[in-house]
């Protein structure tokens, strides 16, 4: 039996048809996918009497890979699942796509939480007396005031357990 990879090989139309089933998306650079999505919202291709992944036959094209070969996933650096540029997709294995996947999340997260944003933000010796005056009246919570005075939530709690600025009376 030829294997897919071979088939693929030898069509250099599909390369072509992939380009041609997308449009450029300036701001991201992504290729967005204009035909059919799977179940996952996952750009797809009808190939071999069956559908496969896009992403999954970019991989086979630009970076070598088998697609006979199950273990390996397709990971979007930029996260879109329509995005079809061969060059924000890689091939990696099940557990690195589920670690990037979980970074990424705690980075979304953080940056939510402003703890990315304004993790340098330094307290003065005002501020942890207010913090604690504040928190002492039953006013505002921890996460509350992590927002009001732009630091993280283990900043304030560190303040309030008196970790840090031991000093500050
Ligand atoms: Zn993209």
């Amino acid at each position: 039996m030829k294997r897919k990879q071979d088939i693929i090989a030898s069509r250099p139309s599909v390369r072509d048809e992939i380009e041609s089933f997308s449009i450029p998306e300036p701001m991201s650079g992504c290729f967005l996918w204009l035909r059919s999505v799977n179940s996952r919202g996952y750009a797809q291709l009808g190939l071999f009497n069956t559908t496969v992944l896009v992403s999954r036959v970019l991989c086979v094209l630009y970076r070598g890979m088998d697609l006979d070969n199950p273990g390996w996933v397709a990971m979007h650096s930029c996260d879109n699942p329509i995005c079809v540029n061969w060059s924000h997709i890689k091939p990696g294995t099940q557990k690195e796509n589920i670690d990037d996947a979980r970074a990424k999340n705690r980075l979304a997260k953080g940056i939510k939480n402003g703890a990315f944003l304004h993790h340098h933000h330094k307290l003065s010796e005002d501020d942890v007396r207010q913090i604690r005056k504040l928190y002492a009246n039953g006013d505002i919570s921890g996460p509350e005031l992590a927002k009001r005075f732009n630091v993280g939530r283990s900043a304030i709690y560190n303040v309030l357990d008196g970790v840090t600025w031991r000093h500050v009376k």
